[in-house]
């Protein structure tokens, strides 16, 4: 699944190609990937792209009238092809552009493409706070974990905590901080809390500037690979010796999900 770095790396590559551009014609193969297709072909076209952003793991297109809020979910992801060449498998939807074309490709299908009138920022008001908004703060994180017993595996990956933490770095950011994924998230200390911020700030930076990760099918759109996998510490590395100390790194569920940990250095 893409994390927030993939999305960012997205985000980036989409602004440096179509940014302004028009859509003059919009093709759906694939009714369930946009909300109200009925209304999605017109609602979108003659629309310029005024700007590309993200918000958690959306992207947002802000258009000359309304927005196109885009989840790439498990699979999802854009190619920018010529206008002559036919669509792609597993595209489901086509922006023409001028001089190219905007594919959305997604083997899954679980990708969503929603356009609405209202700035969609204010409708994903249920995500939590950025990585990099200056209010994210051992004081915040203290807050939103006050007496709760969760592990601190499951407080990272919710969005309503902080927005765009996946499996891949909660992993990763859990063993920079010395911490183990089972840690209940009520005794952190503020110190640890701050740790664990610097820590998500790293991670998170270090994908964006490798362009993201490639883990599975996913690449990152216009031929942009990430490289960052090759950097992982703990994440797809169950069984194999700890990067720090050896010791045989364990996997273990956390709410469903697969964590992997070094029992050594992750006693906190
Ligand atoms: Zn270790």
């Amino acid at each position: 699944m893409p994390e927030l770095p993939e999305v960012e790396t997205v985000v980036r590559t989409l602004r440096n190609h179509i940014l302004h551009e028009k859509i003059h014609h919009v093709q759906v193969f694939w009714e369930r990937t946009v909300y109200e297709s009925e209304t999605f072909i017109q609602d979108l076209t003659n629309q310029h792209i005024q700007d590309i952003t993200r918000r958690g793991k959306y992207l947002i297109f802000t258009l000359d009238k309304g927005f196109m809020s885009v989840h790439l979910r498990m699979e999802g992801r854009f190619y920018m092809t010529p206008l002559d060449e036919a669509p792609k498998k597993h595209t489901h939807v086509v922006f023409y552009l001028k001089d190219q074309k905007l594919e959305f490709n997604d083997t899954r299908k679980f990708g969503r493409i929603k356009y609405c009138t209202e700035d969609p920022v204010i409708l994903l008001t249920q995500l939590g706070l950025e990585p990099f908004d200056e209010c994210l703060n051992p004081a915040y994180l203290r807050l939103k974990a006050k007496n709760r017993s969760i592990p601190i595996k499951t407080f990272l990956l919710d969005q309503s905590v902080i927005a765009g933490i996946g499996n891949i770095y909660a992993d990763e950011i859990c063993f920079l901080c010395h911490l183990s994924p089972l840690k209940k998230v009520k005794t952190l200390t503020l110190k640890q809390w701050q740790e664990l911020i610097d820590n998500v700030r790293m991670v998170l930076s270090d994908a964006i500037l490798a362009g993201g990760t490639t883990v599975r099918s996913y690449t990152s759109s216009l031929g942009v690979t990430g490289r960052f996998q090759n950097t992982l510490n703990v994440y797809g590395r169950a069984s194999l010796a700890c990067v720090s100390c050896t010791t045989p790194l364990k996997s273990i569920k956390i709410g469903q999900r697969t964590s992997v940990y070094c029992p050594a250095c992750q006693k906190g």
